[in-house]
């Protein structure tokens, strides 16, 4: 599930990737999207915080690329 500094969250539909060693600390997501990012709470991404259209939104705005996202339904093909 997880390879060197990173970290995958999935809500079932999507699934954000969180690259550690990529992160800048910008601290747009948990200002923009608190009940999602939240780095006071262990594990730091809630999934269930917001609608996968807006967790989408967020993480393109991450300005460092430490953010990404793929649609679980991509990964399941054979
Ligand atoms: S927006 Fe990106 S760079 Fe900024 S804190 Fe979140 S993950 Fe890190």
């Amino acid at each position: 599930m997880t390879t060197s500094g990173h970290r995958e969250y999935t809500n079932g539909e999507v699934t954000i990737v969180w690259k550690s060693d990529v992160c800048k600390h910008s601290t747009n997501c948990w200002k923009s999207l608190p009940a999602v990012f939240n780095p006071q709470k262990r594990p730091w991404v809630d999934m269930q915080g917001a609608a996968t259209l807006a967790i989408i939104e967020q993480v393109e705005k991450c300005p460092s690329g430490a953010l990404s996202y793929y649609m679980n339904s991509e990964r399941q093909k054979p």
